[in-house]
């Protein structure tokens, strides 16, 4: 029988899976995760992700096992584990979805020259380089690069669950997960992730409990007080669910009322296609005129990071977002947007600060979506930016309602009136444990657009 070999990377599922589905087609199937520190250098994954994937593999060994499919684990440069592994088990093809962060091409360019690949579709709603305007040009801005999709659109229908196999005879050597030591310990800083359940059974029951409060989405999906969001994005991610899944079940349930929440879908793609565009997008300002910013450096920006970063800043809509990250390794939308403006705006540090701190500490960590939103929130980014707009945190924690998700967070303020929580400071109503804001948004304001102005020269 012949041996195929498929290699999962940011695709831990079994359903609408055609690399499996092709392989398991083709012959016998052996599945191979590798945990490639090398490829991605800087951008290896972060603290929080190696957590969910320990988890997320343990749930796809159990799953792929029921479908006759062993998995191996391997460590080390993913091209040359790929062909070490295929000449052990004799495989005459590697299947693999095609993947678009830098590291991940430039691993299946070195694996195409040494193995048969069939690279696949399917991970994404689109291949990026298939969208393209009327002059045949690659989009750098959301909304017609969206127009654009939807032509597309809907996707194929996903692959069912290929029917199992009989599992292979020959053994072959994998890594023990629990050596590869993803898992933090001394101190385990973990606890708060017990509010997830990684696995593609983890991501089919999040879609479950979110599909009936879809239609809502477009309303309460900016109060983070409520669940108005469908929390998948650390499945997504990894691939646990594909794209295509997620827009057939939202349109089947909500139909035209889906819209909002598909664009969100789309949003992500939108960074892969940046990324795909723009490789070093994480690293380097999408617009040359940022690289003349002034930020910040120094031991008073230091201080001023490490506030931000424990959620101490005395801006309690600041603070509640910053320790929600650090204690489940999420953290709201809404949210993010005024912690990442609060950090680069009012604190005036580099977005690529805030980039860094995010992907270590998000189970959801990607390469283009992250990028994308801090340069989009920075303005340094090549889709249609804007220094001068300025979340101010005391006016937005009202707007969308945070009393609540504030309480949840920052305990020290808890007891506080609705009234109070938003902006406490100068009501005599603070606990000498909650700090004193480390700036005022006005001064704040005054620094950033004086910065802004000698960014451009004038
Ligand atoms: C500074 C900053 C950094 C971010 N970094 C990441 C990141 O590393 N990884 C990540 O997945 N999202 C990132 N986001 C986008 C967004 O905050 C999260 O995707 C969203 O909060 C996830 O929650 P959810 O699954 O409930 O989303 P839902 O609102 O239910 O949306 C469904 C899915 O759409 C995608 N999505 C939603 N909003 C966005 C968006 N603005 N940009 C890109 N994709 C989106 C996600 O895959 C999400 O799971 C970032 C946003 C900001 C402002």
């Amino acid at each position: 029988m012949r041996r195929q070999l498929v290699w999962f990377r940011q695709d831990l599922r079994t359903r609408d899976h055609r690399a499996l589905t092709a392989a398991m087609r083709d012959g016998q199937a052996f599945g191979v995760y590798i945990l490639d520190d090398e490829s991605p250098s800087g951008h290896r994954i972060g603290g929080a992700q190696r957590w969910w994937l320990h988890h997320s593999l343990t749930a796809l060994r159990r799953d792929l096992a029921d479908l006759g499919v062993p998995l191996i684990l391997r460590r080390g440069s993913s091209a040359e584990e790929l062909e070490r592994l295929a000449s052990e088990i004799g495989a005459t093809s590697v299947h693999a979805h095609l993947h678009y962060e830098p590291w991940w091409q430039s691993a299946e360019t070195e694996a195409v020259k040494r193995l048969n690949m069939v690279l696949h579709g399917g991970n994404l709603l689109a291949k990026p380089s298939s969208i393209l305007n009327g002059s045949g040009e690659r989009y750098r801005v959301f909304t017609p690069w969206f127009r654009k999709l939807c032509e597309h659109m809907p996707p194929p229908l996903p692959l069912p669950r290929p029917e199992p196999i009989a599992s292979p005879e020959q053994a072959v050597a994998s890594d023990d997960l629990d050596s590869w030591g993803l898992l933090p310990h001394s101190p385990d800083w973990s606890g708060g992730f017990d509010v997830w359940t990684p696995g593609e059974r983890g991501a089919r029951a999040a879609l479950r409990a979110f599909l009936p409060i879809l239609a809502d989405y477009e309303e309460v999906r900016n109060f983070p007080s409520q669940t108005g969001t469908s929390r998948l994005s650390p499945h997504i991610h990894f691939g646990e669910i594909s794209p295509a899944t997620l827009w057939h079940h939202a349109e089947a349930t909500a139909g035209a009322k889906a819209r909002s929440f598909l664009s969100e879908i789309a949003w992500r793609e939108h960074g892969l296609n940046l990324v795909d565009q723009f490789p070093r997008y994480a690293l380097t300002n999408g617009r040359a005129l940022f690289d003349r910013f002034p930020w910040r450096t120094g031991p008073d920006a230091e201080a001023d990071f490490r506030a931000w970063a424990r959620g101490q800043t005395g801006f309690p809509v600041v603070d509640a977002g910053m320790r929600e990250l650090w204690q489940t390794g999420w953290m709201h939308n809404r949210v993010r947007m005024i912690t990442a403006s609060f950090l680069v705006k009012h604190l005036l540090i580099d977005w690529r600060r805030g980039e860094r701190w995010f992907w270590d500490c998000l189970l959801d960590a990607d390469l283009g979506a992250n990028a994308m939103n801090w340069q989009y929130v920075a303005g340094s980014g090549v889709d249609a930016p804007v220094f001068s707009r300025m979340m101010a945190p005391l006016v937005q924690s009202p707007k969308f309602d945070m009393a609540d998700y504030i309480r949840r967070f920052v305990p020290e303020i808890a007891h506080l009136r609705d009234d109070e929580i938003h902006a406490p400071h100068g009501k005599g109503v603070t606990p000498p444990s909650y700090p004193l804001p480390i700036i005022s948004h006005e001064m704040a304001r005054a620094r950033a657009m004086a910065a802004w102005a000698e960014c451009r020269g004038e």
